[in-house]
């Protein structure tokens, strides 16, 4: 497949779990409430990612086991009845309660479908309650998105109109401009998912074609496909060559002129390009290693070298959809090592090992990484800033930019004391 060599690992993991998703969630949906089922550490976890949030009643929740629940299961169930009546009470303009499941032991021992189901049956619709797990075990910090929108495709109303799905949080107004531009192209009908009100949620059906956003929905776009839905098959929308490519997907699904897309597309190109080329030429010839964390590391991989000149020594993802990363694979230069999995100790001697100008990955390998004089970059900060489209190509290359920079400010001073 493609020019990438493509490995597998097993081992210890280093990664955010999937709770972390919660923050853009709720931020995108805001009638929707997320109460995470866990333990102190996940109550920790999500107030320390959410930062501020927590201090002005926060949209989401954690619904704390306290050690006399351990004991038994109907208190654990009381306890989550408990929790919910009080909620739905103070905050009576939440629509669709989420319920978070997460890894102690104890919350794994609580089958949350049931619940769901049993407070669908005494809420009689006026509260949807759904539910996912974002736990560690299961899942890296993307896939909570993954897992909240699979939860919601049963709510999708049917419909056989022909539309094209936009699939995948992004900022709303990347989101905004990446409509205009389809609408420019020609195509009228466009919706959203997740939907800016979770309870407006787009219909689905055999007239839909699904254009994924974002390429860690993987179960999401199963169960679209399952509706009925056709999945565009394409690369992502980063960077200036993957955010055209994934345009002319689905300015080919819906037949559109080639011509006419090279007039709306052709001046953005032109100016993007413009603006990356002052990055370019501090990243180009770097080294860059990739570490398994948001399975956005194929589609970065791929901009960074192809348009910013990047050499890639590893690309690691946690989970590869071979699937729908094959237009993304196909990029890759030919014998790109593309490794699946974790194992974090033999991935950090690697990086060690190939001493790589930039490494990518999660907040708690980085301080280590760059104790030791080796540049980081958080792969969290990825999802939290707007890098979708031809326009964004440029402010995507400048959060490479920024450590090498850093550094090279950091040298120039350590050689000027010397
Ligand atoms: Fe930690 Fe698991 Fe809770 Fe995530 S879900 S914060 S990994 S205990």
């Amino acid at each position: 497949m493609g020019g990438a060599t493509l490995l597998k690992e097993t081992g210890p993991r280093e990664v955010f779990c999937g709770l972390t998703s919660i923050v853009w969630l709720h931020r995108r949906m805001p009638d929707a409430f997320f109460l995470v089922v866990g333990s102190r550490t996940c109550a920790h976890l999500i107030q320390s990612a959410a930062g501020v949030m927590i201090f002005a009643e926060p949209r989401f929740g954690t619904a704390i086991l306290e050690e006399r629940d351990l004991a038994g299961l109907a208190d654990a169930h009381d306890e989550l009845d408990r929790v919910v009546k009080d909620l739905l009470a103070r905050r009576p303009e939440i629509r669709t309660l989420f319920l978070v499941g997460s890894c102690p032991s104890e919350v794994i021992k609580i089958d949350l479908a049931r619940v769901a189901e049993r407070l669908n049956g005494v809420l009689k619709g006026n509260v949807r309650v759904l539910n996912y797990s974002g736990s560690g075990i299961e899942t890296t910090f993307t896939q909570g998105e993954d897992g909240a929108l699979k939860a919601l495709v049963p709510l999708m109303p049917n419909s056989e109109e022909s539309q094209l799905l936009l699939v995948g949080t992004l900022a709303n107004p990347v989101e905004d401009r990446l409509i205009n531009l389809f609408r420019r192209l020609g195509i009228e009908n466009i919706k959203s998912f997740p939907p800016r009100q979770s309870t407006d949620l787009p219909t689905i059906g055999s007239g839909t074609k699904v254009l994924l956003t974002q390429p860690y929905l993987t179960d999401t776009a199963r169960v679209l496909k399952d509706r009925g839905a056709e999945i565009i098959k394409a690369p992502f929308p980063l960077g200036v060559e993957g955010s055209r490519l994934w345009m002319e997907a689905a300015a080919n699904a819906f037949s559109i002129n080639k011509s006419l897309v090279d007039s709306i597309l052709n001046p953005l190109v032109l100016r993007s390009r413009k603006a990356l080329a002052p990055y370019k030429e501090l990243l180009s010839g770097k080294r860059l290693f990739l570490l398994p964390e948001s399975q956005l590391e194929i589609p970065l991989a791929r901009f960074l070298h192809h348009e910013c000149g990047m050499e890639l020594v590893e690309v690691g993802v946690p989970y590869l959809n071979r699937d729908l990363m094959q237009p993304e694979l196909e990029l890759l230069p030919h014998e790109t090592l593309v490794v699946e999995g974790q194992h974090v100790e033999k991935q950090l001697d690697r990086v060690r090992e190939k001493n790589p100008d930039l490494v990518v990955c999660g907040m708690g390998l980085a301080n280590p990484l760059e104790a030791e004089g080796i540049s980081t970059k958080w792969s969290i900060e990825l999802v939290f800033s707007p890098i979708h489209g031809i326009d964004q190509a440029a402010d995507l290359a400048e959060l490479f930019s920024r450590p090498l920079h850093r550094r090279n400010l950091l040298t120039q001073k350590t050689l000027v004391q010397v």
